[in-house]
């Protein structure tokens, strides 16, 4: 169906993001895939052509253009399985806290560089004993003189071992009640004394995406890299949490486009009891049912994200359209494997990474049982 929340700028811009995409990042996922983790030379050159920063402040090198930007940029890598550099966890989830409530001199140090892709941005706040809990992380900061000590661990960090600048959630007061009014955001350099990077995880899928554990070891974090100010930082993940929510809803639709298209290419080329797989009428309901399910899935994300850019607020719709398409994800990679026979099952066809990469859409940016949580608490329940 005809989208209609693109306007022809936007359409041009896919066109360019396309085709820089399919030159320049296409043929580097099978690397990126085997190493588990993308490269630095990859996010100079999005960088350099303006695609790190699309969205992002003029004064700082960025292009000032609306959401639907960097919508369109998660869509064309969700479309090239390109998991391995998530471009929009650098410029749609992390670089807006530094930018909304960076100070002049924090933006002027840190947005010119993430722009361009010579700082590569990561947000640090699971820990290995709490991850939907958020209010009960235990990293603490404690300030001495012009510096935040900070010490804890972290775990399932994107960006963790590439990283170079990562917002940290830290508790800066332990007995504030209730806990979350402890809570602040630091801004931590890689190369900040104390900073360790842990182990780069093993992971089912997502596999070209390094996720690693950090460590702070009597960190010396500058005073001057708080952001916003102390106790503030839980409402500051709130407010920002709806993009990052969006982001995962926005990739899950084209994850699914993508996977569904090929299994529509694959049952008409594999034949069983002397016809094409796409002959048999379960093949014919169950990929006319996921192609209906992904229009509606599809209709109500850009709903949300026509609503996203004029700034409503849509916090609940967000969290349903997360749950949603990921379910939706899971259900439907699984549906295109199990039509693919045993070749669904081998390494050799992306529907397998599919259905792994499926898996970990419900978990993170928030659990689907949380989004379900925010949804039951909006409607006054509980
Ligand atoms: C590949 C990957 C990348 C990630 N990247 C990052 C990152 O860059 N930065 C970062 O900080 N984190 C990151 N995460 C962590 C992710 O956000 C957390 O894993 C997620 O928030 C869940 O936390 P948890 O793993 O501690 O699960 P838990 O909170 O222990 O949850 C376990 C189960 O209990 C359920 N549960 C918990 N509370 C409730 C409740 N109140 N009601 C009902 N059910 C509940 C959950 O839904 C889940 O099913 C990443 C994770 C993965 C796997």
């Amino acid at each position: 169906m005809q989208r209609d929340i693109f306007t022809e700028e936007h359409e041009q811009f896919r066109d360019q993001f396309r085709r820089f995409a399919q030159k320049e990042l296409e043929p580097k996922v099978p690397e990126w895939n085997a190493r588990g983790m993308s490269d630095r030379e990859s996010w100079r050159k999005a960088g350099a052509a303006g695609f790190l920063g699309a969205c992002a402040p003029v004064e700082y090198g960025g292009a000032g253009g609306d959401f639907l930007y960097d919508a369109i940029i998660m869509e064309e890598l969700a479309w090239i399985r390109a998991h391995g550099m998530m471009i929009s966890l650098h410029s749609d989830i992390c670089l807006p806290y530094i930018e909304t409530f960076g100070n002049a001199e924090q933006k002027q140090k840190y947005l010119p560089g993430t722009i361009s892709g010579d700082i590569i941005l990561g947000i640090a706040m699971t820990e290995p004993g709490t991850g939907s809990d958020l209010a009960n992380v235990q990293t603490r900061a404690v300030r001495k003189g012009d510096h935040y000590v900070l010490n804890g661990s972290k775990i399932f960090i994107s960006n963790g071992q590439i990283g170079d600048l990562f917002i940290v959630v830290a508790k800066t007061d332990p007995d504030a009640k209730p806990p979350h009014k402890g809570i602040s955001l630091l801004l931590v350099e890689a190369n900040s004394p104390g900073f360790v990077r842990g182990r780069k995880l093993d992971k089912l899928g997502l596999r070209g995406q390094d996720t690693s554990e950090l460590a702070f070891e009597d960190c010396l974090v500058p005073v001057s890299n708080l952001l916003g100010q102390e106790g503030q930082g839980f409402k500051m993940l709130m407010e920002k949490l709806q993009q990052e929510r969006l982001c995962i809803a926005v990739a899950s639709m084209f994850s699914c486009r993508r996977a569904l298209e090929d299994t529509v290419t694959y049952v008409k080329q594999r034949h069983a009891f002397g016809q094409a797989i796409a002959g048999f009428q379960n093949t014919q309901f169950k990929l006319a049912e996921l192609a209906t399910e992904v229009e509606i899935g599809q209709a109500f994300v850009d709903k949300l994200l026509a609503a996203h850019v004029r700034g409503d607020a849509i916090v609940s719709e967000v969290s349903m359209a997360k749950w949603w398409t990921t379910d939706l994800q899971k259900r439907l990679t699984g549906e295109c494997l199990q039509l693919h026979g045993g070749y669904g099952f081998m390494a050799e066809y992306p529907i397998s990474a599919d259905y792994a990469d499926a898996a970990v859409q419900s978990i993170y940016a928030g659990t689907n049982e949380i989004m379900k949580v925010i949804i039951a608490r909006r409607m006054g329940l509980g």
